[in-house]
Order: C-alpha cells, then structure tokens, then sequence
C-alpha cells in the first residue's frame, strides 16, 4: 500500500480473503464519503453511520435475526455469519487454496473435513446439537435451521433465545475442531451444551426485560435454567 492512497488501493488477486474483503470495503466506501463527511449531506462521519450504511447497502437474507440477536454473545455471530456464508476455512478451502495437505477431520477421522461433515454429518456435531435440543425442547436438524425457524410458531423471547443458542453451537462446534486440530483436545458435547445454555441465560438476565409474558416464563422454567 506504500505511496498509494488507502481509496485507490486494489488488493492483489492472491491477498486473503480477509485483505480483499477491507479493501473492497474501503473502496465503496470511498463512493460515499470524503474528508471525514458523508457526501450526501453535511453530516461527519462515525463508526456507527458508516456501520449503519454498510449494513443497509447488502442484499437482505433470511437468517439476519439469528445473526443479530441481541441475545447472542457477541463473540459468536461473526462466526455464524462466515458459517451461513460457508466462508471458514475447512481443509477443503485450505486444500483449494492449497495450503492444506491431510484432509482428514481431526476430530473422528472417519471422513475429510468440509462444512457439510463439520457442522452436519459428524457424530460429534450432530450429538452436541441433540443434547442442545434436548435441553431446549426443540428437534430439527441444523442443515434446516432458517427453515425451522420460518415454519414454528415461537414467542419473540423463545425464537431469540433458541436462535442464540444455536447460533453459540455453531461457533463452539467450530471451536472443538480448532482445539482438536491444535491442542489434540476434544471437548466433552455436555459440557459444551453446558456452556451454551450458562452463556445465554446469562446474556438473557443481563438484557434485564421488563415485562416477561407468563407463557415465556413457564417456557423459561422448563429449561431447568439455574
Ligand atoms: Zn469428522
């Protein structure tokens, strides 16, 4: 980037994703704002218009309460968004970038890893998701999580805190095959389920609602939540 300017910079085609995804950030954005202004009005620029503007300027999805539930840790919902994007890097991304030579998943061995077997069809993923479920009273699978939750009627307060404890699954299950590729450490699913639901009671008790309907809070209770 040296003698350039930032908004005329153009990452090379072999940058990471993550490099061209700034830099094409900058760019629309240099459509829209000079001198620390927006070029529509007189308005400065902050982090929040900008963040504002950028969200409302992409194709709007289906799944975008479950990435922006205010319930979530926060933690969790860039994960789950790379995840809905199949954008993490599984070894057959790292192979296609060809920095990756086992393709072996770390975790049972039995199949190559991709974003199908990671979050699908391992058994690992598809126990620590039913003892979730279990906990939750719900059962789907998680390849049909924003058709699920299309088709169920739920409480505001049930479909917010079902959708950020599966979104929190989503990045705990990613976490267990980085520990696994890492550290050869493999998590226990219960007490990743344990973790899950602690995690977001506790973002629940801090959101500190005001009014909970008496059908949310017998729903609540049945949860065993402690
Ligand atoms: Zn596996």
């Amino acid at each position: 980037m040296k003698g350039t300017e930032w908004s005329d910079y153009i990452a090379p085609p072999d940058s990471s994703w993550t490099w061209k995804k700034i830099t094409h950030t900058m760019q629309a954005f240099k459509q829209v704002y000079v001198d620390n202004k927006w070029l529509d009005s007189d308005r400065p620029y902050t982090p929040q218009s900008g963040y504002d503007w950028l969200r409302t300027k992409h194709p709007k999805v289906n799944w975008g309460f479950l990435c922006w539930n205010t319930m979530n840790v926060p933690k969790t919902s860039f994960i789950f968004w790379s995840f809905m994007h199949k954008r993490l890097l599984t070894k057959d991304r790292m192979a296609r970038m060809g920095i990756a030579a086992d393709l072996r998943c770390d975790i049972c061995a039995s199949s190559n890893e991709d974003h199908d077997h990671l979050f699908y069809s391992r058994p690992y993923s598809v126990r620590c998701c039913r003892l979730l479920q279990q906990q939750l009273h719900v059962y789907f699978n998680i390849s049909e999580l924003v058709h699920w939750f299309s088709s169920v009627r739920l409480t505001s307060l049930q479909r917010r805190f079902i959708g950020a404890c599966h979104v929190a699954l989503i990045y705990w299950v990613w976490m267990a095959r980085n520990e696994a590729r890492v550290h050869t450490y493999v998590r226990r699913p219960e007490d990743m389920v344990n973790q899950i639901m602690q995690d977001i009671h506790t973002r629940f008790l801090r959101l500190n609602l005001s009014a909970i309907h008496t059908k949310d809070l017998s729903w609540l209770q049945s949860l065993h939540l402690t």
